[in-house]
């Protein structure tokens, strides 16, 4: 079977999606390590150094990390519809729609998917 455009853009998405996501997860654990080994720690350096910290602290906030990882999940879930749903031969139609009383205009569109296509 062979695979169009769409679907190869759409399965580069998908990984990006997949890496992004790991990385979040490995970034969570890291940061709640983290986190742990300053509460251990028998001084207040972090405490006495908070520009750079609490740059870290905001850039890397658990809040915005869990909120982004829901986005990535959600667009996951999205994009695995869109591949399994993707038509993978379109049957291209010509047809022309009224734009107005006077004027109308010609479209290519898939009868499966309703795709429209480029015109150049
Ligand atoms: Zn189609």
């Amino acid at each position: 079977m062979t695979i169009n455009g769409e679907q190869k853009i759409l399965q580069k998405i998908s990984t990006l999606n997949q890496l992004y996501l790991k990385m979040l997860e490995f970034t969570l654990e890291e940061t709640t390590e983290i986190d742990v080994e300053i509460s251990k720690l028998d001084n207040n350096y972090f405490v006495e150094n908070p520009s750079f910290f609490s740059e870290y602290k905001r850039l890397f906030s658990n809040d915005s990390l869990h909120k982004l990882k829901n986005e990535l999940n959600n667009l996951g879930d999205i994009i695995d519809s869109h591949q399994t749903n993707l038509c993978n031969n379109h049957e291209w139609i010509d047809d022309t729609i009224d734009i107005d009383c006077e004027k109308s205009m010609c479209i290519t569109y898939c009868t499966k998917c309703e795709t429209s296509k480029k015109h150049n």
